[in-house]
């Protein structure tokens, strides 16, 4: 398989601060990879680096086979990347459906011109988008008044938007339920068979993880400390070291 995501050697410095050191890793087309590591391992520097909000010091992030490391953001989402956020980012004051209506990229039809003509075809996607993730009869209902479960499945109906080819998921299972955990696996698993969506995912969830990564890659102190299928991360003694302190996951 090749890959649609590619990082070479990536360091992301802010001042003095090393947040990534020489990170290398692959994502193959249609694979869904996870990204552990205990917290100020570099993961959201990383994700910030690769939809362009940071520009990385040293490496380069090819998507696609295309340089993408000195591009800005809107147009590495226009070339089909798009991201969820560790806080989630909805607009609480309007209903679910115009917050898809809203989240359509920028690039293709800009925004102001999607608020007022609100093309067919973007209405009829985003009642797509609702149903798939379950909230379609939520459409009219403002964000605000959803529970935070929900509000993160409005965030991902927001970023399936823009047909991306890679979407980048940042803790999508964190706060959430053990019941709602699950039905998040099924419905990632679906973004991924189903929409063809190559997906790489930060997770603390050990067993989300386990449940939804075909290989994982683990960072520690800025740094990639391991890489493998999740059996092998699992058992890695040097991973149990850095993420859990010692204790057996
Ligand atoms: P993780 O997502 O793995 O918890 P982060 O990528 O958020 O880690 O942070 C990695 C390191 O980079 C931390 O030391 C953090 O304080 C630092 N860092 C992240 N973003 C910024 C920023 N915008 N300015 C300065 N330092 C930052
Ligand atoms: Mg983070």
């Amino acid at each position: 398989m090749t890959d649609l995501l590619a990082l070479h050697g990536v360091t992301k410095r802010f001042g003095g601060v090393v947040a990534t050191h020489d990170i290398s890793m692959q994502v193959a087309h249609g694979s869904i990879v996870g990204m552990i590591g205990p917290n100020g391992s570099g993961k959201t520097t990383l994700f910030n680096a690769i939809v362009g909000y940071h520009p990385v010091d040293q490496g380069s992030i090819m998507f696609d086979g295309r340089d993408i490391s000195r591009l800005c953001v809107p147009e590495i989402a226009r070339l089909g990347l798009a991201r969820t956020f560790q806080q989630t980012r909805v607009f609480s004051n309007m209903s679910c459906l115009r917050n898809l209506l809203v989240s359509v990229p920028h690039a293709r039809e800009g925004l102001a011109a999607m608020c007022t003509r609100q093309a067919p075809e973007v209405s009829a996607r985003a009642r797509q988008m609702l149903r798939f993730v379950g909230l379609h009869d939520h459409q009219a209902q403002l964000a605000a008044e959803l529970s935070f479960g929900q509000r993160k499945l409005l965030e991902l109906s927001m970023a399936l938007m823009s047909e991306p080819r890679l979407l980048l998921l940042d803790e999508p299972t964190a706060g959430v339920n053990p019941v709602m955990i699950e039905s998040l696996i099924a419905l990632l698993r679906e973004i991924n068979a189903r929409l063809g969506v190559t997906l790489l995912v930060i997770e603390h969830n050990m067993r989300v993880i386990s449940q939804l990564a075909d290989y994982v890659y683990c960072l520690a102190h800025g740094e990639l400390l391991a890489q493998g299928t999740p059996p092998q991360i699992l058992g890695n003694r040097e991973v149990i070291d850095a993420y859990l302190g010692g204790a057996q996951p």
